[in-house]
């Protein structure tokens, strides 16, 4: 029986299927049925630990934090006209690489709210000139 090629003297167990070098008991490693020896099983490893880190950063990039302050923008223009879509293309346009959910979920409400404030504002409207109509009738 041949020795093991990093502990002579030592019974090898079997070879690496790698590189081919004898292996002992103590220095053999078992990866899905293959013989692998300690300098093999450790690329293998190295390798393995640096593919989820990759795959990690590249699935979710790191997201850098977004100011809440930017929602002011989203939503303080319902004071001034509505024009709440304005500023959250603003707030979207400036934070969609920082943050893309957060910047999407800001361009979304901005048009949502000016959506509600047409709504509202065209209602309004719509009581005001029907006083009007109701109040000018003949009698
Ligand atoms: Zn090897
Ligand atoms: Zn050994």
């Amino acid at each position: 029986m041949a020795d093991c090629s990093y502990h002579p003297g030592k019974d090898a167990v079997g070879a690496c299927v790698s590189c081919g070098k004898m292996v002992c008991v103590a220095c053999k490693t078992e990866l899905q049925d293959k013989v692998y020896c300690p300098a093999c099983a450790n690329k293998l490893f190295v390798r393995r630990d640096d593919v989820p880190v990759a795959a990690a950063s590249d699935a979710a990039p790191a997201v850098k934090p977004v100011s809440g302050a930017w929602w002011l923008l989203v939503i303080l223009p319902l004071l001034f006209g509505g024009w709440c879509w304005i500023g959250g293309i603003i707030a979207w346009a400036v934070n969609k690489d920082k943050d893309p959910k957060k910047a999407k979920s800001m361009l979304i409400w901005g048009i949502v709210l000016s959506v509600i404030y047409l709504i509202i504002a065209v209602i309004f409207i719509a009581l005001i000139v029907t006083g009007f109509l109701i109040l000018e009738m003949p009698q």
